[in-house]
């Protein structure tokens, strides 16, 4: 079967360093006809990267090129409904990376897109694809720590100013709730939904500790799930000398510790059972859910409908 023909819309940092990576190993499956990003020299930069391909500086002649069959959108949030509207109207398959839109007014108007455009469309939430957590997924579907009753995930970091990401402006001058903690946030939220149900019930206490990674982060998010599972999801960006990033899961017959890429599971008077699953985060598993809807007519995954979902459930904290 044919590559699909996919034009890049945004040349920034998940482009390079994570979009690329895994598009090169599936070069059967998509292949880069054209870049675009607003300032030259990154398009030109990311165009050499990517096998010399022609770059474009206005994604409307993306949208308006016949040769590109599908775009991948990693523009700053607040782009995010805007260009994936004008894309699906130049009747193009829509990859846009997560959180699908910068507020719920413009998430809601893009569940309505299904109905109003025949093209392929999801969000790049790749959490939802990553091999670790489908993989906690099923031993907890086994029964392994028999029914799982409550879940903390502490994600204590140090963010500096001079960081990658808190150099790009448009993520400290944030056109939209929550800034990194949204922005990275909604990955927790959509595998606390995949492992536990719908998030309901919930409150979060925020903090701004540092004013220059805007408007705040530091979030305590405690909630409660379809089946029942009392979860506190602790995400600091501020965390002075202290590291860590581990999800804890409790259950009626063990419990399951995921960090870095093993998933241990504890249990009394037994030794702990260690496995490691590799993986390059879900990217490529991603983008093989997008080929495949497009050519063999499979279902995506992480649907618009998925991608508001994990949105609300933050936005919703936050004003409760
Ligand atoms: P970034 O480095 O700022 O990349 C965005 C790029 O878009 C920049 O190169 C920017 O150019 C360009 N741009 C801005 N406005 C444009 C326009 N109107 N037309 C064309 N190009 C334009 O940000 P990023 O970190 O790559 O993030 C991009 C998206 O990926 C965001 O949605 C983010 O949430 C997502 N992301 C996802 C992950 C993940 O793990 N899934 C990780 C990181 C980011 P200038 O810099 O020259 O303005």
């Amino acid at each position: 079967m044919e590559p699909v023909k996919l034009g890049i819309l945004g040349c920034g940092i998940a482009a390079k360093d994570l979009h690329w990576p895994a598009l090169k190993q599936i070069k059967d499956k998509f292949d880069i006809v054209t870049v675009c990003n607003h300032t030259i020299d990154k398009a030109k930069e990311f165009a050499q990267m990517v096998g010399n391909v022609p770059f474009v500086t206005d994604y409307k002649e993306v949208l308006a090129n016949k040769e590109v069959e599908a775009v991948s959108i990693l523009l700053p949030i607040h782009l995010n409904h805007q260009v994936t509207k004008e894309a699906l109207e130049a009747g193009k398959h829509v990859i846009v990376e997560k959180p699908i839109a910068a507020n719920l007014n413009e998430a809601e108007d893009m569940l309505t897109f299904e109905s109003k455009y025949k093209s392929v469309m999801m969000v790049a939430e790749n959490f939802r694809y990553e091999p670790l957590y489908i993989r906690a997924k099923e031993l907890i579907d086994q029964g392994k720590i028999g029914k799982p009753y409550s879940a903390f995930w502490d994600c204590f970091s140090f963010l500096e100013t001079t960081d990658k990401y808190a150099k790009t402006q448009w993520r400290i001058k944030h056109q939209y709730p929550g800034g990194f903690i949204t922005d990275g946030g909604v990955h927790n939220i959509a595998v606390f939904r995949d492992l536990f149900g719908e998030i309901h019930s919930g409150k979060a206490i925020t903090k701004s500790i540092n004013p220059e990674l805007g408007e705040i982060d530091s979030m305590s998010f405690l909630f409660n799930t379809s089946s029942n599972v009392s979860c506190v999801f602790n995400y600091y960006f501020r965390s002075n000398g202290y590291q860590e990033r581990k999800l804890k899961i409790l259950g009626t017959e063990g419990s399951m510790i995921i960090e870095d890429r093993d998933i241990i599971i504890k249990k009394k008077d037994s030794p702990d059972i260690k496995e490691t699953v590799q993986s390059g985060g879900g990217y490529k598993e991603e983008f093989e859910n997008f080929y495949d809807a497009i050519r063999n007519g499979k279902k995506v995954k992480c649907t618009f409908l998925e991608g508001y979902k994990d949105l609300k459930a933050l936005i919703d904290a936050f004003e409760a």
